[in-house]
C-alpha cells in the first residue's frame, strides 16, 4: 500500500514537514538518511532558534525536533534512499532493495557545505572551524579569524564577522575574487579586513580548539603559519539532490526549482536548503518544511475530491 506522504531528509524542513503532516493525520514515512538531522548535526550552539533563549545545542535541537514530530506517530527509516522514481503516481523511492511507494512526496535533503579536506579541518569542526558565519561569528569576539573562499559567500561571512572579529582575513586560492564587485570592495576597502592572495590552507592546527593555520602560497610555495582561533570555510555549498536528476526540475547549481513549496512534478514538494540558497537558516528551513506539508495536504485532499 502506498503510504501518503514520503518525507525525504530529516534536518529543520524535514521534520517540521513530519510534524505536520503527522498532525494531519496523513502518517508520514520518513526516510531519514544515515546522517539524520542535517547540518544542525554538526553545529554546537544554536543561539538563533526562537524559542530558546539560552541557546541550544544543534543535536539537541533536533533531537527535539524528531522527537516531536514521532510523538504525533511519524515513521522513520535510518537509511539513505538510493533511487527515485517519480514518473508515474504512485511516486516510488528506493532504499537499495527496499522500494516504497507514496502518493505525494516532500523533498527535504538539505544541502552540505564544501570543505576543504585538508588535516584538522574535520578534527576542530565545532571547534573554530565552521562553515556558518551567522551560526558561529558570535562566539569569536575580539579574536583573529580566517575566512577561506573568493566568492560572495566568503565576502558575505568575511564582512559579518567584523561585527565580532578583531581581525579578518580572507584567504583565497587566485589574486582576484569571483565574488560580485560590490561585496568584493567592501570587503577590500574594510580596516578590519586583510586579504591574502594566490595562497591556500594546507593545515588547521590546534589541539582542542583551532590556534593557528599553515598556508602556502601557491606562486611561490612558500608556506608559514598565522595565527588565529575561528577558520571558516566559505567555498560554498552543493545540495543533496544527485538522486533526484532526472525525476524534477534542478537549476543549473544542482537546487530543485520551486514555485513555493511545489516542484516541476505534481504531488511532488520541496522544502528548505535544497531549494534556498539565498537564507539557509533552521528557522528558514523549518518554515519552508511546514509549507511543504500544509501544500501537500491540501494536495491530496484535491485529488480525493
Ligand atoms: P562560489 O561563487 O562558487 O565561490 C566559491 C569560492 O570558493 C570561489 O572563490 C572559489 O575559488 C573558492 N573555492 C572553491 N573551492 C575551493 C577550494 N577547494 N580551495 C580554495 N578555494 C576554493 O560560491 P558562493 O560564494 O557560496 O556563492 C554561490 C552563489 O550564491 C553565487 O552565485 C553567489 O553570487 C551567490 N551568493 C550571493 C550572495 C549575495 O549576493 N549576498 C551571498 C552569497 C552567495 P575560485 O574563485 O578560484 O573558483
Amino acid at each position: 500500500m502506498a503510504e501518503k506522504v514520503l518525507i525525504i531528509g530529516s534536518g529543520p524542513a524535514g521534520l517540521t514537514a513530519a510534524i505536520y503532516a503527522a498532525r494531519a493525520d496523513l502518517e508520514p514515512l520518513m526516510i531519514e538518511g544515515f546522517e539524520r538531522g542535517g547540518q544542525l548535526m554538526i553545529t554546537t550552539d544554536v543561539e538563533n532558534y526562537p524559542g530558546f533563549p539560552d541557546g541550544v545545542m544543534g543535536p539537541d535541537l533536533m533531537e527535539q525536533f524528531r522527537k516531536q514530530a514521532e510523538r504525533f506517530g511519524t515513521r522513520m527509516v535510518s537509511s539513505n534512499v538510493t533511487r527515485v522514481d517519480f514518473s508515474e503516481r504512485p511516486f516510488r523511492a528506493w532504499v537499495d532493495d527496499d522500494e516504497y511507494q507514496a502518493d505525494a512526496v516532500i523533498i527535504s535533503t538539505g544541502a552540505s557545505a564544501r570543505w576543504l579536506g585538508i588535516p584538522g579541518e574535520e578534527r576542530l569542526r565545532g571547534y573554530g572551524v565552521s562553515a556558518c558565519a551567522t551560526c558561529d561569528g558570535f562566539f569569536f569576539r575580539d579574536r583573529e579569524i580566517l575566512v577561506i573562499g573568493g566568492g560572495d559567500s566568503a565576502m558575505e561571512e568575511a564582512l559579518f564577522l567584523t561585527k565580532f572579529a578583531s581581525k579578518v582575513t580572507v584567504v583565497h586560492r587566485r589574486d582576484e575574487f569571483r565574488a560580485s564587485k560590490i561585496m568584493a570592495q567592501r570587503v577590500l576597502d574594510h580596516d578590519k579586513i586583510e586579504v591574502l592572495w594566490d595562497t591556500v590552507p594546507e593545515e588547521v592546527l590546534g589541539d582542542t580548539a583551532v590556534t593557528a593555520v599553515k598556508l602556502r602560497n601557491v606562486k611561490t610555495d612558500e608556506v608559514h603559519e598565522i595565527a588565529a582561533e575561528g577558520f571558516f570555510v566559505a567555498i560554498g555549498h552543493d545540495p543533496n539532490t544527485a538522486i533526484f536528476k532526472g525525476q524534477v526540475d534542478l537549476d543549473e547549481a544542482g537546487y530543485v526549482i520551486a514555485d513555493g513549496t511545489r516542484t516541476s512534478v505534481e504531488g511532488v514538494f520541496a522544502g528548505g536548503d535544497v531549494v534556498d540558497k539565498v537564507y539557509r537558516q533552521a528557522i528558514t528551513a523549518a518554515g519552508m518544511g511546514c509549507a511543504a506539508a500544509l501544500d501537500a495536504e491540501r494536495w491530496l485532499e484535491e485529488q480525493e475530491g
